[in-house]
Formats: structure tokens, C-alpha cells, sequence
């Protein structure tokens, strides 16, 4: 097998490849799902900064000794491959997802079968292409472009996988898991989200404005760590609301590949369809519609929805519990931080919280306290740094994290080796003048 600094030196070529082509594998994935050219610029230089990362393990892929309980004895604990990984991807962030999967991959050993959205083959297949052309030997990362259900199955069911990493809703996820749990497969999940800013009447009021509508509107909502409910303390409330409304009408919908646009198209028209209906529910329930909620069409082609508020939403309702992915957000009124905890974590899903406030008390109680996989102290839901552990609790994921360190634990399997140079038997936990093994 390729030692492992060599493997990172590939990777090391794989990130030089992609920011020789940054320029045109971010155009191609605005024209191909839609995100506004910066935030494309963003998905592919996020591939960059994990291929560096993750080529550094092929140095370092940490193992341990400790310390043993007997004389002349040495132990140690090693990381090996997995085997044939599946690598099961969204559409949403074409080359960000699928590069904090395949890269500890490979730099781990694994062999590997990737599986891109149906809505985003052809980055699947650039994103292998510079693999192929970075040197990495043929068979070793293998992509296959079809609809989930046929294809993703028999990966999930092929007896030569050993491990899947799956992004996605968590229907999908959860059906994945109940599968190969019969079959006893490593499976690490990373899944929807209903993630929320708690914004305290102390805040630093434009840094939040401009932070709630960046994760509520960016990426024109469908992101899995997006902002869609917007906790909101009484005091500053009417305010916040104020601003919000006037900031949301000077969005500006169109082509992505566009400079002067904020917002692009949903990904097909079934997602328009799931946020207008979504859009019905909560006027149903009672919310308030402030601005938004309504299909723009005005643009001619492609799947467009106005960015929407509804104020008046209760922790209870569908809006505020379920994912919609798309630009909706919900705004619900606390009295107090340890109400705004309460509304936070009163959720099926748990990958993203922010809180802003100026009070260094309250920023650590919520720290503590508001129970997801990620937590911001005044920045937004979105924008996480591939050095660290990425993912969510509850609904949103199944124990794994990928990026950072912990996505090697996904990938490689321990083995624990003990080396006794005593040439005695010595038998651990058991007194050594016992008869049985006894060289005397
Ligand atoms: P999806 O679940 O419909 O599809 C995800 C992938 O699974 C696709 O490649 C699809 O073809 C495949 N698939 C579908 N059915 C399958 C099956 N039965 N067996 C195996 N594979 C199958 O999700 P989507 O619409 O592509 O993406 C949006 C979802 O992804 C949202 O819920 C979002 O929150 C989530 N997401 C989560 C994260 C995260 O890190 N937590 C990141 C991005 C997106």
C-alpha cells in the first residue's frame, strides 16, 4: 500500500489543482445548482483548505502508546483503513461535503465509491477528475452519477462496503442506517437541521442584523446550518424586526453568476413547491407574514422564492420545528436567556446555535447550555472551519463528526498491539505465580 505521507502528497496536488481551477469549478457550480458566484468561491475553497489539512495526516494520523502493566512489555495503538467506503452526498455544497469525506478517506487507505446528488453530477465527476489528474492510482476513488434510491442502496447493501458517510435529509439518513445496521457497517450521518440565533437585547445590533440575514437568506436558505428561526428578546424585538423587513426587500433574486445578486434560485421546482406550501402552513397556524411568501417569478427562469419573514411564531409550530430548507425564517419572542435556551433546544435536530450579546455571562451560560453539535458567540448559524469537528445532535446526526481530527475516526479502524520481550507468559490483571503459564 502507498505509505501514508505519500498519499498526503497527493492530496497536497489535488489542492493545487483545485485553486488552478477554483475560478472555473466555481462557475460551473453556480450554473449547475444555483448559489451565488462568492458563495461558490467559498463551497470549492473550502475543498482547498481540506485537501492541505487532511494531506497533513499522511504525517501526523496520530496513534498512541501508554504506559503497561508489566516489565519488559511494550503497547501501542495504530490507525488502519476501513476498506471500501461509501461516500453518499447533497446537492447543496457540491465540493465543500464530498472533500470533508474523501479526503481523510484516502489519506486513511480507504478505497472508495462516490455518490454526488443527482442534481450535481457533473461536479462529481470534475471534483473525481482531479483526483485522476493529481496522480491517485485508477480504482482507488470511483464515482457513479444516478438517482439515490437504486444506486445508493447497493452501495449501502454491497457486502465489499464496510463504511458509509451519507449527508443528507434525515429521512434518508435514518433509512440508510436502519439498513446497514443489519449488516453490522460503520455509518457515519450528518443530516437536517432547524438551527436558531438568539439575539439578547444587549447585542450588538448591526453585527446581528447583518449576521440573521447572511445565515437566513444565504445560499438562499438551504444550507444545513442556515438560520430558520430567529429567537428574539422583548426589548429589542420591534427593532430588530423593523430592520430586518427594511434590509430583507433590497435583496436582490437572479443569475448567481452575477456579482450584484444576493439570492439565487431554489434547487428544483419540488423545493419551491416545499417552501410555499410551507409558507401556507404557517399563515394556517397563525404566524404573521412580514415580508416574503410568495414564488418570484419575475426573473423568468428558474426556481426562485422571495425571502420571507413571519413573526408571531410559537416554538410549537411547524414552521419553527420542521426543515424547509429554503428562505424562511421564523422569528419567536423570549423574555429571557434562559427562555431563549429552552425555545434553541426544543428541537428534533441540533447542529447550529448562535447567540449575540455583549454580556460575557450570558455568552458562556449559552455556550453551555444550548445544546447542538456547533455554537457561535456572535457571528451567525453559518461558517464553520474545516479544523474543526463538524456536525449535530439529535435528528441532525448519529455520534460522528467530520472535519478536523474527528473525521479520522470515521474512516480508520483502531488496532491495539502489545509486543512482550520478556519471554516470559505474563498475564495482565492476573497475579503471575499462579501455576497455569507458570515457567518456574
Ligand atoms: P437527500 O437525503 O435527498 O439525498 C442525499 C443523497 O442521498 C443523494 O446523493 C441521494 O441521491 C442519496 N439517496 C437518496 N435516497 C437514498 C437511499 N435510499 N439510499 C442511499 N442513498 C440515497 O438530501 P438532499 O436533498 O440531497 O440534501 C438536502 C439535505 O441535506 C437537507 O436535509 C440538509 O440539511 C442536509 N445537509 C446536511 C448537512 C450536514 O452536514 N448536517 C450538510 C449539507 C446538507
Amino acid at each position: 500500500m502507498t505509505p501514508a505521507p505519500r498519499r498526503g502528497e497527493i492530496l497536497y496536488r489535488v489542492g493545487q489543482l483545485l485553486q488552478e481551477r477554483k475560478e472555473q469549478l466555481s462557475q460551473l457550480l453556480t450554473r449547475e445548482m444555483g448559489k451565488v458566484i462568492a458563495e461558490a468561491r467559498g463551497d470549492v475553497q473550502e475543498a482547498i483548505d481540506m485537501a492541505f489539512y487532511m494531506g497533513g495526516e499522511g504525517r501526523r494520523m496520530l496513534g498512541y502508546t501508554a504506559p503497561v502493566e508489566m516489565p519488559n512489555k511494550f503497547g501501542m495503538a495504530v490507525r488502519e483503513p476501513v476498506g471500501v467506503c461509501a461516500i453518499i452526498t447533497p446537492w447543496n455544497f457540491p465540493l465543500a461535503v464530498p472533500s470533508w469525506k474523501i479526503f481523510p478517506a484516502l489519506v486513511a487507505g480507504n478505497t472508495l465509491v462516490y455518490k454526488p446528488s443527482p442534481e450535481t453530477p457533473i461536479l462529481g465527476i470534475e471534483f473525481v477528475k482531479v483526483f485522476e489528474d493529481a496522480g491517485l492510482p485508477a480504482g482507488v476513488i470511483n464515482v457513479i452519477t444516478a438517482p439515490g434510491i437504486e444506486v445508493g442502496q447497493a452501495l449501502v447493501r454491497h457486502p465489499k462496503v464496510k463504511a458509509i458517510s451519507f449527508t443528507g435529509s434525515t429521512k434518508t439518513g435514518t433509512t440508510i442506517a436502519a439498513e446497514a445496521g443489519k449488516l453490522n457497517k460503520k455509518v457515519s450521518l450528518e443530516m437536517g437541521g432547524k438551527n436558531a440565533i438568539t439575539v439578547l437585547d444587549d447585542a450588538n445590533f448591526d453585527l446581528a442584523v447583518n449576521a440573521i440575514l447572511w445565515s437566513a437568506f444565504g445560499t438562499t436558505g438551504q444550507r444545513c446550518t442556515a438560520c430558520s428561526r430567529l429567537i428574539v428578546q422583548k426589548g429589542i424585538a420591534p427593532k430588530l424586526k423593523e430592520a430586518l423587513v427594511e434590509r430583507t426587500l433590497k435583496l436582490k433574486l437572479g443569475d448567481g453568476l452575477l456579482p450584484t445578486t444576493d439570492v439565487g434560485p431554489l434547487i428544483n421546482k419540488v423545493a419551491q413547491s416545499k417552501v410555499h406550501d410551507y409558507v401556507g402552513i404557517g399563515q394556517k397556524e397563525g404566524a404573521r407574514l412580514l415580508v416574503g411568501g410568495k414564488i418570484y417569478s419575475d426573473y423568468g427562469k428558474g426556481f426562485f422564492y422571495e425571502p420571507t419573514l413571519f413573526d408571531n411564531v410559537t416554538p410549537s409550530m411547524r414552521i419553527a420545528q420542521e426543515e424547509i430548507f429554503g428562505p424562511v425564517l421564523s422569528i419567536i419572542e423570549v423574555g429571557s436567556l434562559e427562555e431563549a435556551v429552552q425555545v434553541n433546544n426544543e428541537s428534533a435536530y441540533g447542529l447550529s446555535s448562535s447567540i449575540f450579546t455583549e454580556n460575557v455571562s450570558a455568552a458562556f451560560t449559552a455556550m453551555r447550555d444550548l445544546a447542538s453539535g456547533i455554537v457561535y458567540v456572535n457571528h451567525g448559524t453559518t461558517g464553520a472551519e474545516i479544523q474543526f469537528p463538524f456536525g449535530g445532535v439529535r435528528g441532525t446526526g448519529n455520534g460522528h463528526r467530520e472535519a478536523g481530527q474527528a473525521a479520522l475516526e470515521v474512516f480508520t479502524e483502531w488496532k491495539s498491539i502489545y509486543i512482550d520481550y520478556s519471554g516470559r507468559l505474563q498475564r495482565a490483571q492476573i497475579d503471575t505465580d499462579s501455576i497455569l503459564g507458570s515457567t518456574s
